[in-house]
């Protein structure tokens, strides 16, 4: 039977590598399924990022704080996967009101809208809304101590979701994942950031004692995990997503210095950020029960992303040249 999917946030980073994935018959068990991404095309959002699957999907220009909206558009679709959301800490701790209306009250109405048309809902979250640890990792069971605003609305909009399966019955699955890196992701994010900076021989901002450490995972393994929970989680249930592959910020930044050939005089120490979280750590095995592996190891993925970026200006220089410059 061919599964209708409706992906939120699906000219984003994430969401576009799923359905460039579930589009090029990267998800066997979905083989043919029809798509239809919504997304509001954000300063993140960008239909360049689907070009290689033109043709292959509707898109629908919307935002999922639209209830009308959502009561047209999700009756008809068996599932939907939701990507959309305001994701860059930073802007959060500067703007945070965007935050609170799409992670919170979008996810909500995306909710109430899939259980009004009985829709599978697989919402999609992150290790931060556990705050910062210092030794061990977090299980699913963990109380959530989000710090940032970011942290603190993806928060919200998780236990909005999950209190749907609670209350209504309604089929909620969420993931939580660490950070991703690959291609086409925005360049404001620390990877894409320094990679595109250092290609124009630019320094590179790194923050405080560029001793936060972060579990890095390839946005191919994240997306494979959470098509695994679309397929064969439990509802109600709460899945993490790890890369294992931890690593400081200063680690991240030598290994980047030496892809790109610099040196590290290439690097600009700059006050830490506000309430910067020191450590995410993320106990998978619920997922690994399932079956999952991450399939990337973290020197070939990052290879392959830097490759990525030396490929394609094309794609990153427009969004560069839209940021503020440092
Ligand atoms: P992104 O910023 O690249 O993409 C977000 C997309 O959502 C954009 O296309 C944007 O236009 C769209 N969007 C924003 N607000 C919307 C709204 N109100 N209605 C409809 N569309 C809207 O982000 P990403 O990195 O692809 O992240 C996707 C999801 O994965 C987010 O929920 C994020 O919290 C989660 N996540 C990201 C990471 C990471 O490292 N990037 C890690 C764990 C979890």
């Amino acid at each position: 039977m061919v599964t209708r999917v409706l992906v939120t946030g699906g000219a984003g980073f994430i969401g576009s590598h799923y359905v460039r994935t579930l589009l090029t018959g990267g998800f066997p068990a979905w083989a043919g399924a029809e798509v239809t991404v919504l997304d509001k095309l954000a300063y993140s959002g960008n239909l360049a990022n689907l070009e290689p699957v033109a043709g292959g999907y509707a898109f629908v220009q919307g935002d999922i704080c639209d209830s009308e909206l959502l009561a047209s558009l999700v009756p008809g679709h068996d599932v939907v996967v939701n990507f959309a959301a305001e994701t860059h800490v930073d802007r959060s701790i500067t703007a945070a009101d965007v935050f609170a209306l799409t992670n919170v009250v979008g996810t909500h109405r995306l909710a109430a809208a899939c259980l009004e048309a009985g829709a599978r809902l697989v919402h999609v979250s992150t290790d931060e809304v556990y705050g910062s640890i210092e030794t061990g990792s977090w299980t699913e069971e963990a109380p959530l101590s989000p710090n940032s605003p970011y942290a603190a609305a993806k928060a919200g909009g998780d236990v909005l979701a999950l209190s749907y399966a609670r209350t209504h019955g309604l089929d909620v699955r969420v993931t939580r994942c660490g950070n991703n890196y690959g291609p086409y992701q925005f360049p404001e994010k620390v990877i894409p950031l320094f990679v595109t900076r250092l290609l124009e021989r630019c320094p590179v901002p790194l923050y405080g004692d560029g001793l936060n450490v972060r579990d890095w995972i390839h946005v191919d393994d994240h997306c494979r995990g959470i098509q695994l929970v679309a397929e064969r989680g439990a509802p109600g249930e709460v899945y993490h997503i790890s890369g294992a592959t931890e690593l400081t910020n200063l680690e991240l930044t030598g290994l980047l210095l030496r892809a790109l050939d610099a040196g590290w005089e290439m690097v600009r120490r700059v006050p830490d950020r506000k309430g910067h979280d020191r450590r995410y750590s993320l106990d998978d095995g619920r997922l690994r029960a399932l079956g999952f592996r991450p399939a990337t190891r973290f020197e070939d993925g990052l290879a392959a992303t830097v490759r990525w970026y030396v490929d394609n200006p094309a794609w990153w220089k427009p969004l560069r040249d839209s940021l503020p410059q440092a």
